[in-house]
């Protein structure tokens, strides 16, 4: 027995302890307000779901509301784009590496030769994975992504907030100017607004922490869906994520995040976080306040409880 989260009555009370130790720091934190739909979050909802391997979830707080998943997104338009391409061609359009750098940073774009992003976690990088997912048009490639989701969940019914997603589509100009760089220096090909149109879209798919513990613990298992045997992500493309998540998932806080969590973890700035603890769980955090990093507030001090609670840490 290897800790206490196999005695199955104590899941429960220890999940209900954490949340109402650490929500009221939620106060701390602000809702994303960039993306103008986003700022409507209510800044104290902490949702906590947890998926065994066996399939069994465990939920706790709000974690029956829907938020879109941002850019816990990107592992997902990645992973496509590794299934189509495969990894050579995509890393010759972006790197492995963490930036140290906000997620939208556009500086080290300019600066670095080649131009190309330093890592897929980061908004220029995500772009340019995005160019690459095939398909005869938008919606095609968006169904991609989709699909994928809805088998690693087992929902069917998952789909994009369409607010969020014209809310961030009319606000974007940033993205847009890491995306028409990046078409200027030839790491992108094709038509500009296609792949930003993609891209707004993915990150504006709806999940609950329920959905997004069970897309994590197929990462934790690699690859495979625990219920039905099926392998849905080649186990080595699942090896390349959960790297990047240790590396680049939170941030410039990752850092911090693998020595106080130890978790392969990615965030959004809709207030969610994918975590997959290697071959033993996936848990999904719905907490909408951010801290200054952009990473959910009490979510990634939930995490880090229950890293220490549960002995979860990979390191
Ligand atoms: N759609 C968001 C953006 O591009 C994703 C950012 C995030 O979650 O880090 O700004």
């Amino acid at each position: 027995m290897e800790g206490l989260y196999w005695n199955e009555h104590q899941i429960i009370p220890t999940l209900q302890q954490i949340r109402e130790r650490v929500s009221p720091y939620a106060e701390k934190g602000e809702v994303a307000a960039y993306i103008p739909e986003l700022s409507k979050s209510s800044p104290r909802d902490l949702g906590v779901s947890v998926t065994f391997l066996n399939g069994a979830t465990y939920s706790v707080g709000d974690s029956a509301k829907r938020f879109t998943l941002q850019s816990i997104s990107k592992l997902f338009s990645l992973l496509i784009a590794l299934m189509d391409r495969g990894p050579d061609e995509v890393f010759a359009v972006v790197g492995k590496e963490p930036t140290g750098d906000p997620f939208n940073s556009i500086v080290k774009l300019e600066t670095m030769t080649p131009h190309k992003p330093l890592n897929p976690m980061i908004n220029a990088g995500a772009i340019a994975v995005s160019s690459l997912i095939k398909g005869r048009d938008v919606q095609e490639r968006l169904d991609k992504v989709l699909d994928l989701l809805k088998q690693m969940s087992g929902n069917h019914t998952l789909g994009v907030n369409q607010h969020v997603y014209k809310s961030e589509r009319a606000t974007a100009d940033r993205n847009r100017a890491l995306a028409y760089f990046m078409k200027d220096s030839g790491i992108i090909e094709g038509d500009v607004e296609e792949v930003l149109d993609l891209y707004f879209l993915h990150c504006s798919i709806e999940a609950t922490t329920e959905d997004v513990s069970a897309i994590a613990v197929v990462l934790a298992n690699n690859g495979i869906h625990p219920q039905t045997k099926q392998q849905l992500v080649p186990p080595e493309y699942a090896r390349i994520c959960k790297s990047f998540m240790v590396t680049c998932g939170m941030y410039n806080a990752s850092g911090a995040f693998a020595i106080d969590a130890g978790i392969p973890a990615k965030s959004g700035v809709g207030g969610g976080i994918l975590a997959s603890v290697p071959n033993k769980m996936g848990i999904g955090v719905y907490g909408p306040a951010l801290n200054d990093k952009g990473n959910s507030l009490a979510g990634v001090l939930f995490l880090e409880e229950l890293s220490k609670e549960w002995n979860l840490s990979i390191f």
